[in-house]
């Protein structure tokens, strides 16, 4: 096991920049992901730690180790780095045996050694019994498990994902999400996870690197990013928010300030970032969807609004729908009980630290 240190790296294709100089590490034993939108430089980033790639400038380290700077690199197959494929890559000719025992086997490990540690890996991922079945023979969901066990059998410092789960049905993902994560902790095993479904990120990450345009914009625990988005794009990526343009009126001690949102209302709410306190003028206000509750007739005080139920959409355990406070449209999560009807005027409530307000545009 190691830590993993990626230094100013940048990636470049022709004019294409596809990584541009990004730093982070992920510590011994933890779990992060690279979470972006497509084209952001996640895939590139993983390739050149796996040493499929080569980087244009900066230093890849892994634990002592010097993986690549300026151009030397050391081979992927001596990196003691193994990574999962969003295509799974299962050798349909092979067994499933052949397919786990294929690290071992080119590392000449003894024959007794290789059968009980592809043994040990089978029966890690479920798949004991299956040994001799041909790659061919296999659903989606277990040729995705062959691969899991390929990777851990070698016990590698660092194992990588990419996009791995991405190619299986709904049900069958949200499975794998926590058995992997499971794994992972059982094996204590250094892992950087690439994704671009915020939600899978969420779940299974210590801690998310938020990649756009081969930049990080911003990095913490998936609490902190849902909490404190420091950009609209980080507000926007994740979870279901409402974003309004809105003015400061006046600062509040405590990281809170009044605001104007556009339309007409004025929101009490939290500064995301220490550094924004100061910020004055053009700002925007962030209000998650399910941080807008129901207030009683009577309700009364800071964040109570009166507002025009416009639509309602049954999501099962709760309701979406969009609400018109004054000129503003929000979209709401409500509980399905006793749920409002369309035209209704209700009263609703936002917690002031629910409010989330940005300096940045
Ligand atoms: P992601 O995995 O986040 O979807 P990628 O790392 O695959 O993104 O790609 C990042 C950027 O680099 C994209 O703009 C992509 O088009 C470009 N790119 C990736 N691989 C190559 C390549 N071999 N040649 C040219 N451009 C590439
Ligand atoms: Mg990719």
């Amino acid at each position: 096991m190691a830590r993993l240190n990626v230094e100013d790296l940048v990636v470049s294709y022709g004019a294409v920049v596809a990584v541009s100089d990004i730093s982070f590490s992920v510590e011994d034993g933890e779990f992060v992901s690279l979470l972006g939108p497509s084209g952001c430089g996640k895939t590139t980033t993983l390739r050149c730690i796996a040493g499929l790639e080569s980087s244009s400038g900066g230093t890849i380290r892994l634990g002592d180790t010097m993986m690549a700077s300026d151009g030397s690199d050391i081979p992927p197959d001596k990196r003691g780095i193994n990574m999962v494929f969003q295509s799974y890559a299962v050798w349909p000719h092979m067994s499933v045996f052949e397919n786990v025992a294929y690290g071992l086997r080119t590392r000449r490990e003894p024959v007794a050694d290789i059968k009980r540690k592809v043994g040990e890996a089978l029966k890690l991922v479920g798949l004991d019994g299956f040994a001799q079945r041909y790659g061919t023979e296999l659903s989606g969901g277990q040729q995705q498990r062959v691969a899991l066990a390929r990777a851990v059998v070698t016990s590698p410092k660092l194992l990588l994902f990419d996009e791995p789960l991405s190619n299986l049905d709904a049900g069958l993902r949200d499975r794998m999400r926590f058995e992997l994560v499971d794994l992972q902790r059982r094996l204590g095993q250094t892992s950087l996870y690439v994704t671009h479904d915020q939600s899978e990120a969420m779940l299974m990450s210590d801690r998310i690197i938020l990649m756009k345009d081969g930049r990080i914009v911003q990095s913490g625990t998936p609490r902190d990013l849902y909490e404190r988005p420091a950009s609209r794009f980080a507000a926007e990526f994740i979870g279901n928010a409402n974003i309004v343009d809105a003015t400061v009126i006046r600062s509040v001690p405590d990281r809170s300030a009044l605001v104007a949102l556009a339309g007409g209302i004025t929101v009490e709410g939290h500064f995301s970032r220490e550094s924004d306190i100061r910020a004055s003028g053009q700002v925007i206000a962030c209000i998650r969807a399910e941080s807008i509750t129901r207030a009683s007739e009577s309700a009364d005080g800071v964040n109570v609004f009166d507002a025009t139920v416009e639509t309602v959409g049954f999501l099962g355990p709760l309701i979406t729908c969009t609400l018109r406070v004054g000129d503003v449209r929000l979209r709401a999560e409500l509980p399905a009980r006793r749920p409002p009807l369309v035209g209704e005027s209700i009263k609703v409530r936002i917690e002031p630290d629910d409010v989330i307000i940005i300096a940045e545009q």
